[in-house]
């Protein structure tokens, strides 16, 4: 469904998404995963890519309702083994060096019902089959891209009082404005957007503060470690000849990891957590020593709890993220149920996992010797969100002198 007023901006956004998202070079190849349910948009982006001189086009439908069928009824062994087929198109591609784009429409309550271990099942079997295509996207080889595209059921889940064809309309409006896709000049804009992300990010590393201190209003008053020779990230990303993309449509947050076992003091959230299906809302963890030893929450005390024994490392920070509230997302307010979306609407933390490209030399380290270097393991990796609009965040330097990072909610001192 393309709302007719928006034919204009939506063809911007298809270009965006190719010519900066993907930066698509002449020749190349297009893999593309999109939701039936948005197909003219898709067909958009197709006509874009040809536009741009792709090489080969390949579409990859994904629909939610097939999906949820083949979760519920086919045999175990269906998720035990990636079909020789698909397997081979997928690292066919990633070895001819594609662009891997896909477009994320999903219903998010498409997949109720569903017993997990499938999807964990289904998850361990494409990793392995598929791992030239993975490793291609971790490693830096290709270029990949993630953006929004509205479908019909996210749209009735993220405004379930409008028709319809309203609350597609709507959702396209908040999928352009937030992609900064919604004026004269998309690209333009992006490169404005990348250049602050930048300039942000090489005063941060360069700054190389010892600690964070966070306090807020709602209690929030909290010290977290930062790792000697840490590195921020965020905005774009490079692969290994030089391609600057952009993994994420839209991104607003800077990120590191943070030493796992210095975090002192007590967080609250600031937005629900939905988490496996259910709501957390209201809660604060406290921790000592970088290890989460206590929390609380007004509703769903059990899920929050269930996340925090999911192993060893999952009661440590794996994640510290910077987000604006002046931020388009956190200006609009919406919740839109995905977390290409959620997770750029305020600063916030994760429990589990950290990223080995968050340390200098980290890519090239094995797991013994990440947790040497203070980043955490984990098979988890949850985002919570404690980006209030009085946020407030010191950086610390181990000469004992600080300096303002966040002041109300935003960027402050040299980072402003
Ligand atoms: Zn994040």
């Amino acid at each position: 469904m393309i709302p007719v007023s928006l034919d204009n901006q939506l063809k911007n956004y298809a270009r965006l998404l190719i010519r900066t998202g993907c930066a698509l070079k002449p020749g190349q190849e297009v893999l593309l995963t999109a939701p039936v349910d948005a197909a003219p948009f898709a067909r958009m982006v197709v006509e874009e890519a040809w536009a741009a001189g792709a090489g080969a086009v390949t579409v990859e439908w994904a629909d939610d309702v097939v999906s949820r069928l083949h979760y519920l009824h086919a045999p175990q062994s269906a998720f035990e083994k990636v079909p020789e087929w698909k397997a081979l198109q997928r690292n066919g591609a990633a070895e001819r060096g594609a662009v891997i784009l896909s477009l994320d429409g999903e219903d998010p309550d498409g997949m109720a019902g569903v017993d997990p271990s499938r999807f964990t099942a289904w998850s361990r079997s494409v990793h392995r089959d598929c791992k030239v295509f993975y490793d291609g996207m971790d490693l830096g080889r290709n270029v990949w891209c993630i953006a929004g595209a509205a479908t019909p059921k996210w749209a009735k889940k993220v405004f379930p009082n409008l028709s319809e064809a309203e609350a597609v309309e709507k959702l396209w409006k908040a999928i352009l404005s937030t992609a900064r896709a919604d004026g004269s000049d998309p690209a333009l804009a992006w490169k404005d957007h990348s250049a602050a992300f930048q300039r942000r990010v090489e005063l941060l590393n360069a700054r190389q503060f010892h600690a964070l201190h966070y306090t807020s209003q709602n209690g929030t008053d909290f010290t977290v470690g930062l790792n000697k020779d840490h590195v921020w990230a965020g905005g774009g990303a490079e692969t290994v000849d030089g391609t600057w993309f952009f993994p994420n449509m839209p991104t607003e947050e800077i990120f590191t990891s943070p030493h796992r076992c210095r975090a002192e003091g007590v967080v609250h959230s600031a937005l629900p957590l939905n988490y496996n299906g259910g709501l957390i809302e209201d809660f604060w963890v406290r921790f000592e020593e970088g290890k989460a030893v206590d929390c609380g929450a007004k509703q769903g005390l059990d899920l929050l709890k269930s996340i925090l024994a999911v192993d060893e490392g999952a009661t440590h920070l794996g994640e510290v993220a910077l987000v604006p509230h002046a931020s388009p997302i956190a200006q609009s307010g919406i919740l839109f149920y995905s977390t290409l979306y959620d997770e750029n609407a305020a600063c916030h933390l994760a429990l589990g996992k950290g990223f080995p490209e968050c340390v200098k030399g980290g890519l090239e380290m094995d797991e013994e010797t990440l947790k040497a270097h203070n980043i955490n393991l984990s098979a988890t990796h949850v985002d919570f969100m404690i980006g209030t609009a009085d946020l407030s965040i010191m950086g610390l330097l181990p000469d004992g002198s600080s300096a303002p990072i966040f002041q109300n909610g935003n960027w402050a001192g040299e980072f402003a």
